[in-house]
């Protein structure tokens, strides 16, 4: 434990007690607030971006207004006003068992006793969050000091500082406050904000993947859509073999979502909405059957659903006189595409907007 490192939280508990600029509305305050300094870590992710698929949307103001009520005044000083709690205070400071400590606001998961360690700050102190992905970072300039504060990359509750002065692996040192966390142990059940998002998978083809891709990933729900090849016989097929329309792959977009938040049912109708499902083998300029309509279904489920809509959707006025040809078959392996055929339009422009009927 550096010198360093005592001083800085020292001032910090000197501070406590302030009030100070935060991430997230408190509706106990009625003070203007000041513009947020710059985010240091928060670039555009997806829900996703945590690799092992927690929900890291934003919360709405409503939402965090709901959840602020829960917290007692001291946590509501420290999460929502960046106040420190006194050293030696804190009730996490020597809590050794071993489990996960969450977010006290949203749930989210932050640190693992594994990262835990003893700073001698008198402050919980970790070497690694749970997940980068998870703890926000931002540069915080109050106190006469340029420190990093952290702050919940789901709430934007105010957790503590880092600094560079921890030990190995990484050298940091995350310091915490109690109040800002909630622990639970290893053999305690998580509640449902504090565990991965349970999801499901659809598989849809219509066209170019690009515009299909980028399309779905718009979708509230939709954590991931991904551009590959499904549907044929070649194993591992490149881009150049899919064109040749030899290896009867079709292009193909995975959409990871969450149930919860959009469903199966809703994914068909904006599909449907997405391309021409009476042309066979093409998609406008793009012909070949690497351009068919088709839906590959993951269990009898998905298969009836996608059928029976097929049929209602034949039934209206959309579809007078035009056959529906897209094909419902069982999913088989599906093959992403290289990478340069990711997030393409995300990367060059020219994104599709959301189709208005
Ligand atoms: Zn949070």
């Amino acid at each position: 434990m550096s010198r360093f490192g005592i001083v800085i939280c020292g001032v910090l508990s000197i501070a406590a007690g302030g009030m100070f600029s935060f991430g997230i509305d408190d509706p106990a305050r009625t003070t203007t607030q000041p513009t947020q300094p710059p985010v240091l870590n928060r670039e555009k992710r997806s829900a996703l971006d945590s690799p092992v698929q927690y929900d890291l949307t934003p919360l709405s103001p409503e939402r965090i207004a709901g959840l602020v009520h829960d917290l007692n005044p001291n946590e509501r000083a420290i999460i929502l006003n960046k106040n420190t709690e006194p050293a030696f205070c804190g009730l996490l400071l020597d809590n050794h068992e071993t489990g996960l400590y969450t977010c006290r606001l949203c749930g989210l998961p932050l640190f693992s006793s594994n990262a835990k360690f003893n700073s001698g700050t008198g402050w919980p102190s970790f070497f690694q969050p749970f997940d980068p992905a998870h703890v926000q970072e931002r540069i915080d300039t109050s106190h006469g000091m340029v420190r990093t504060e952290i702050l919940c990359a789901r709430c934007g509750g105010h957790l503590g500082h880092m600094f560079n002065d921890g030990p190995p692996p990484t050298g940091v040192r995350y310091c915490l406050n109690s109040a800002a966390l909630r622990f639970y142990r290893d053999d305690e059940d998580l509640p449902p904000e504090s565990r991965p998002i349970e999801t499901q998978i659809a598989y849809f083809a219509g066209g170019c993947f690009w515009g299909i891709e980028d399309r779905f990933q718009q979708l509230p729900g939709v954590l991931e859509a991904t551009s590959g090849y499904q549907g044929g016989k070649t194993r591992n097929p490149t881009y150049k073999q899919v064109c040749t329309g030899r290896t009867g792959h079709a292009e193909t977009v995975r959409v990871t979502f969450d149930p919860k938040s959009i469903t199966y049912r809703r994914l068909l109708e904006w599909f449907f909405r997405f391309h021409d499902p009476t042309q066979i083998n093409r998609q406008g300029p793009d012909v070949g059957s690497q351009y068919r309509s088709a839906i590959f279904t993951i269990d009898n489920q998905q298969r009836e659903q996608a059928i029976t809509y097929i049929k209602e959707l034949s039934d209206t006025p959309r579809f007078l006189g035009r056959r529906i040809v897209t094909i419902v078959e069982p999913a088989g392996p599906f093959y992403p595409a290289e990478a340069y055929h990711q997030d393409y339009h995300r990367k060059h422009g020219g994104s599709c907007p959301l189709p208005q009927y």
